[in-house]
């Protein structure tokens, strides 16, 4: 951290230089790879638990670095929003995700709900809904295909604008969900007010059942809670077939975890559909 001196003025320890020195350079890294167009997506499926087939693809950003490999979203993502270079990456993202949902669509394969993050930086944008309305028009997507999901701690920051941009979105005719649902505040008559289809529980309520009779307890409750607003509810991070069991029999309607499949690449994902879902 930044230390004080004598007279309270910041000074940069040489470690700290470092460290600064570090980031710039991961920033400029982070610039350089949208041009060298060094990002990919990976889709995970989301299931339909009574058919047991797939109803629709979480897109999930990868960079592949020319010195490193393939990293990870927990490694740059909170530097890309810091630095703002979140916002040029996601409209890639969305760009990208809307033409792969159609092209899967003009192959003839079962047509599926694309599900794409938006972090709080284009959250916030005021170019976000021109973002959405372009990669719908260039790619050819209907609306009702695309599915938006927004933290609920993102929601929660400031309501009053957050609604007001949930009604923009929905005004296109695209979808949202509120992800990492129940590790943020939201009371139950703000939710009324949101322009909701879907609640994606957290996968640290998923994590330890069928152990934890507390975690039973709130995910239940969720679920109820979603039927009873008429909302759609999907658990994420499932991973054995007891947290599935558990899930189907309190109601949930979608499971997305390791269980069924990692997120894949996009001719994985193609072989998956044409499965129709098996797998
Ligand atoms: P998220 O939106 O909660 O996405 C789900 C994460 O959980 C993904 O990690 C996924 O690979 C992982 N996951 C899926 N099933 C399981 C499971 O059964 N067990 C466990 N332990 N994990 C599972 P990933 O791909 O590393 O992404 C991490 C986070 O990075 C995402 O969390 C999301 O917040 C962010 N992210 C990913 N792609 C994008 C993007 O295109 N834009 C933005 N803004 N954020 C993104
Ligand atoms: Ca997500
Ligand atoms: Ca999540
Ligand atoms: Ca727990």
């Amino acid at each position: 951290a930044k230390e004080l001196g004598r007279d309270g003025i910041a000074i940069f320890t040489p470690e700290m230089t470092a460290t600064v020195r570090r980031k710039l350079s991961r920033t400029d890294e982070l610039r350089q790879a949208l041009l060298r167009d060094e990002f990919v997506l990976h889709y995970q499926p989301q299931v339909d638990v009574q058919t047991g087939s797939i109803v629709a693809a979480e897109a999930l950003v990868r960079w592949n670095h020319p010195g490193e490999g393939l990293v990870y979203p927990g490694d740059f993502i909170a530097l890309a929003e810091e630095t703002g270079h979140i916002v040029p990456i996601g409209e890639w993202v969305l760009q990208r995700a809307c033409k792969q949902a159609k092209a899967w669509q003009d192959h003839g394969l079962p047509p599926i709900r694309i599900c794409v993050n938006v972090s709080a930086r284009q959250f916030q944008e005021k170019r976000l809904i021109e973002t959405v309305a372009n990669a719908l028009s260039e790619s050819g997507l209907d609306p009702t295909w695309l599915e938006l999901e927004i933290t609920e701690s993102l929601i929660m920051k400031d309501l009053a604008s957050s609604i007001a941009r949930m009604h923009e979105l929905e005004q296109l005719g695209v979808k949202l969900a509120v992800d990492d649902f129940g590790t943020g505040y939201s009371s139950l008559s703000a939710l009324k007010r949101f322009p909701l289809s879907r609640l994606k529980i957290d996968r640290s309520f998923i994590a330890d059942i069928p152990h934890d009779a507390d975690d039973m307890a709130i995910t239940a409750a969720i679920i109820s809670l979603a039927q009873k607003l008429d909302l759609e509810v999907i658990a994420e991070g499932v991973e054995t077939k007891e947290q599935a069991r558990f899930l189907v029999d309190s109601g949930c309607n979608e499971i997305q975890g390791y269980l069924y499949s990692r997120p894949v690449e996009e001719e994985r994902f193609h072989c998956m559909l044409e499965n129709n879902g098996r797998i």
